[in-house]
């Protein structure tokens, strides 16, 4: 945290930050300085406002009961509800559930959604677990977290190996404590449920729109562009197909065990055939490189779409593409940023590049508000506008003051939520 910095100063020369709260926190601090905030309002944003950790016990198939700890993190609610998906994955933990509701807070402002930011975590691996303790789970942290979510309070999502059908359970547990059917308790349902039309491949979508505003600056036609794409879950696999549609050669993918590399452009229809539903298809083939040399492959664009830390100062010199599309949360480094930035690099960071899936949950919220619902070509429509206007403020405002994208983006992000917490009279 930002006490710790000046302590931390010397120590952070030898070791690269890989602190994922920790770089955000220092852009967001360096982002509201830049805006002309004074220190307080760094300290109200540095925290999530509400932080709640619940015990989950659910009977497993054995007979057994196991007990797990699941997390749900408000950041700041000045500018409306809050927002924010909910993760099951062995790896989750207090500081990455709270360094992602900052990091919705961002999106939600970048893309200029009338909410703060929130994120929930359960750690468990849903690989290992049945179809019924799943269900036990899930409706298992809405009994726990019951008191501070609500369709005006806070509004959770799918994240990382969490879908529609977990929506629906929790759905359905809420409207039973509630006593009320009320769709707009959480997004990402099955549209029989009230979810919307592209919902699914929003996140995806959301960063296709990103990707081709960032060639158009770069001179890149999409058709035959190279596109190397790590990570093949519910973005990755989507945003392949929709990039294979549109011309491009996808030339890499890859999953947690390996990559998959043809120079000539990949069947991207037979592997999203072969595909499970956790995203691994890599298993399947002999032939494959590993995720080190995915970066280095020769390309024209980049689109990191799995897990934090993936391009650091160790391997930023020899990325050979032009433009690297952030979809995961966090891939790039600090260091890597300002190395590729200054080789010309154009970086479209996590918090624009992919704020389709939020964009998307809010036309779904607003549908069940409204109880009116859009077609599929509304809902592409808006997220385009959404999506090309968000970029070119920042891109504009990233060229006007000379500053890289991120940093431009967070300086957005955070502006209307400071300023909503100052109007409260909160700062
Ligand atoms: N989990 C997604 C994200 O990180 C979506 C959140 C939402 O739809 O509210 O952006």
């Amino acid at each position: 945290m930002a006490g710790d910095k000046a302590g931390d100063a010397s120590q952070a020369k030898k070791q690269e930050n890989t602190d994922v709260l920790n770089s955000t926190l220092s852009i967001v601090e360096t982002a509201l300085n830049k805006l002309g905030y004074p220190e307080e309002v760094f300290d109200l944003l540095k925290e999530p406002l509400r932080m709640l950790t619940v015990r989950i016990p659910v009977r497993m198939d054995d007979g057994k009961v196991k007990v797990f700890t699941g997390y749900r993190a408000q950041h700041n609610d000045a500018i409306g509800p809050t927002k924010g998906g909910i993760r099951f994955h062995p790896d989750v933990t207090e500081t990455e559930v709270k360094a992602l509701s900052i990091w919705m807070s961002l999106k939600a402002g970048i893309v200029d959604l009338p909410y703060g930011g929130a994120k929930g975590g359960i750690i468990c691996d849903p690989r290992e677990m049945s179809f019924r303790e799943l269900e036990a789970l899930s409706r298992g942290y809405v009994r726990a977290v019951s008191q501070i979510v609500g369709p005006t309070k806070d509004i959770p999502a799918p994240d990382v190996f969490t879908n529609s059908q977990i929506m629906a359970w929790m759905m359905d547990e809420y409207s039973k404590i509630d006593k009320l059917n009320n769709p707009g308790f959480i997004t990402g349902k099955p549209i029989v449920l009230g979810g919307s039309h592209g919902r699914e491949s929003a996140t995806a979508k959301g960063v296709t729109i990103a990707l081709n505003e960032a060639a158009k600056k770069k001179g890149i036609d999409i058709k035959g562009a190279r596109v190397v794409i790590q990570g093949f879950g519910n973005a990755g696999s989507f945003l392949s197909k929709f990039l294979h549609d549109a011309g491009a050669k996808v030339v890499a993918i890859s999953d947690a065990y390996g990559a998959l590399h043809d120079p000539n452009g990949l069947d991207i229809d037979y592997l999203l055939d072969r595909r499970d539903s956790f995203g691994t298809v890599t298993k399947l083939f002999d032939k494959t490189i590993t995720n080190k040399e995915l970066f280095e492959l020769d390309c024209d664009i980049i689109v990191p779409a799995a897990v934090q830390n993936q391009i650091t100062r160790d391997n930023a010199h020899n990325i050979k593409a032009s433009i690297i599309v952030e979809a995961a949360n966090g891939p790039t480094t600090m260091e890597a940023t300002k190395i590729l930035t200054d080789r010309d690099v154009l970086i479209v960071p996590d918090v624009l590049a992919s704020a389709g899936g939020v964009t998307v949950s809010y036309f779904e919220w607003v549908q069940n508000n409204q109880g009116f619902y859009w077609t599929e070509e509304e809902i592409d429509r808006r997220l385009h506008e959404i999506m090309i206007n968000s970029f070119n403020n920042i891109y504009h405002m990233a060229k006007t003051r000379k500053i890289d994208m991120r940093l431009a983006a967070y300086m957005i992000g955070v502006r209307k939520m400071a300023e909503a917490s100052r109007f409260r009279g909160w700062v």
